[in-house]
């Protein structure tokens, strides 16, 4: 999780790595980090209950891991993909084409929605 930064809502200067201080203000924004982080945890749990073949719970930590950090992309593809699995068409095609539109690059979320909109 090194790849985490947050920035400082008053300066909009990326907090010190090693600190999580804002270099402007030198705001201590660890409270900041801990709610981006909080999404991952949410996302790795989501992960675990998904491999684990739990949906019911996977998809519990999904839907969290997306209210708490609403751009983490895997997040909404995970949580796309058991919805659909779970039947329901509606979540599944909003939460892929959410996390399409947050990477429209990536050919894995194309397939999920292709395969979405593909089922009758
Ligand atoms: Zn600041």
């Amino acid at each position: 999780m090194s790849d985490i930064r947050v920035s400082c809502p008053q300066c909009r200067l990326d907090a010190l790595p090693d600190t999580l201080h804002c270099p402007g203000c030198q705001e201590d924004l660890a409270a900041l980090a801990h709610l981006v982080y909080r999404g991952r945890i949410s996302y790795n749990t989501g992960l675990t209950h998904a491999r684990n073949g739990d949906h019911t719970r996977a998809r519990a930590a999904l839907e969290r891991a997306v209210q708490e950090e609403p751009d983490l992309t895997p997040a909404w593809l995970l949580l796309g993909k058991i919805a659909a699995h779970q039947g329901d068409a509606p979540r599944a095609h909003e939460a892929l084409t959410r996390a399409a539109a947050l990477d429209p690059a990536d050919p894995t979320i194309q397939a999920a929605l292709s395969a979405l909109t593909a089922t009758p």
